[in-house]
């Protein structure tokens, strides 16, 4: 997920929004106000406002404090944590590894509905401090903002404590089931299989609802069921790709014999001499004999044709600094996780400062493919 909004960095954890948020925003603010001006007759307009404004803000912060619980666990773990993202329905706290013991993933899953739920009963305790009756509604915005609060915390933990792999609950399930059988792939399999089976419940009550005339609220649930079931499918991909990659390096699937060419090159010269004619899509930019950055058909397609002759490949390169690079020593499954993160399709592969070869997305996919087309056995005999 890259189109995003960058707020800062906590405890060593990058936070930021994607786009997808503000309209959540949005929608949370118009809610609020049409419901406090049907409760709250009394109150002006600038008051209607400020609270719902003020609940909307607050909400966000208690999901990030949701996301930062499971960051927290993962790192006294031991487990990398690399960035917080909210989107669209919650948030993803971007753990670089998978837990490699079912404690651990019980315990970086379980602590974030636990702090949810945490959050929701010290709030409505506040609102009752300040005066609320749980059976009436709440009269001032103080109150009005602690039992919203509370509630939606209440009901965000809940909600992710649903046995849906990949939510927080699927997860926790997921640990016991690995506990139980010992065995991380066969108890990834059980778990999303649950998982989808939970999803398309959730698509069948939603749609008897809404024809039973339940409206949005039916197409709602429909469409967490939808959602459930797209994010469990992609989880058991995701771990068959992991059994299918299995004790794969990037030295076995780097390529060494990467075609480059000089910076000063002209884009017309670069595509017709060399793109159109090699059939490669990736190249290394050299100044000098050294690698400065990195050219591939989209950077070309970026500009205009007319303007090729006139373009050096400087100035459309991507500069090594911009770059993530991978070592030869790392899994063939993370350099697959870091191109879906950073969303480019190859890598070069550094070693000492100096680029040792590249890694490309196709090439991935096509081992995985004939792994999968041989279907071989987890434990692969592999040479040294
Ligand atoms: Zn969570």
């Amino acid at each position: 997920m890259k189109s995003q909004i960058k707020l800062g960095t906590i405890f060593g954890v990058e936070l930021g929004l994607h786009y997808s948020w503000l309209v959540i925003a949005l929608l949370i603010t118009f809610s609020l106000v049409a419901q406090f001006h049907a409760v709250n007759r009394n109150w002006s307009d600038a008051l209607v406002w400020a609270t719902a404004i003020t609940a909307g803000v607050l909400f966000f912060a208690c999901l990030f404090v949701h996301e930062l619980s499971h960051a927290l666990v993962a790192k006294a773990r031991g487990l990398p944590i690399h960035k917080i993202t909210l989107f669209l329905l919650g948030g993803v706290a971007q753990i670089e590894k998978e837990a490699s013991d079912p404690k651990t993933e019980f315990w970086m899953a379980i602590v974030g509905p636990f702090t949810s739920g945490v959050i929701g009963f010290i709030l409505l305790a506040l609102a009752m401090a300040a005066g609320w009756n749980p059976r009436t509604a709440p009269a001032t915005p103080a109150t009005a903002l602690f039992v919203w609060l509370g509630y939606i915390n209440l009901a965000l933990g809940a909600f992710n404590m649903i046995p849906g792999f990949p939510l927080d609950g699927g997860r926790v399930f997921h640990a016991i089931l690995w506990w139980a059988m010992d065995d991380a792939e066969r108890s990834t399999r059980a778990a999303a299989f649950v998982g989808q089976l939970i999803a398309v419940l959730f698509i069948g009550f939603g749609i008897i609802r809404f024809f039973q005339g339940a409206g949005l609220g039916g197409l709602w649930i429909a469409f967490i069921g939808w959602f459930l079931l797209q994010a469990a499918s992609a989880s058991y991909l995701q771990a068959k790709a992991g059994r299918l990659l299995r004790g794969l390096r990037v030295a076995d699937v780097m390529s060494s014999d990467c075609p480059t060419i000089d910076r000063g090159t002209s884009v017309q010269d670069f595509v017709h001499e060399q793109l159109l004619r090699t059939g490669r899509r990736c190249f290394f930019v050299l100044e000098n004999n050294q690698f400065v950055g990195l050219v591939t058909t989209n950077e070309v397609r970026a500009i205009p044709s007319d303007r090729w002759p006139l373009t050096t490949v400087r100035e459309i390169m991507r500069p090594i600094r911009s770059i993530h690079s991978v070592s030869r020593e790392m899994t063939a499954l993370e350099v697959l996780e870091i191109m879906g993160r950073e969303d480019v399709n190859q890598l070069p592969v550094m070693s000492d400062g100096r680029v040792q070869g590249i890694v490309t997305r196709a090439h991935l996919l096509q081992v995985l493919r004939s792994r999968a087309e041989l279907n071989l056995p987890p434990s692969l005999p592999r040479a040294a």
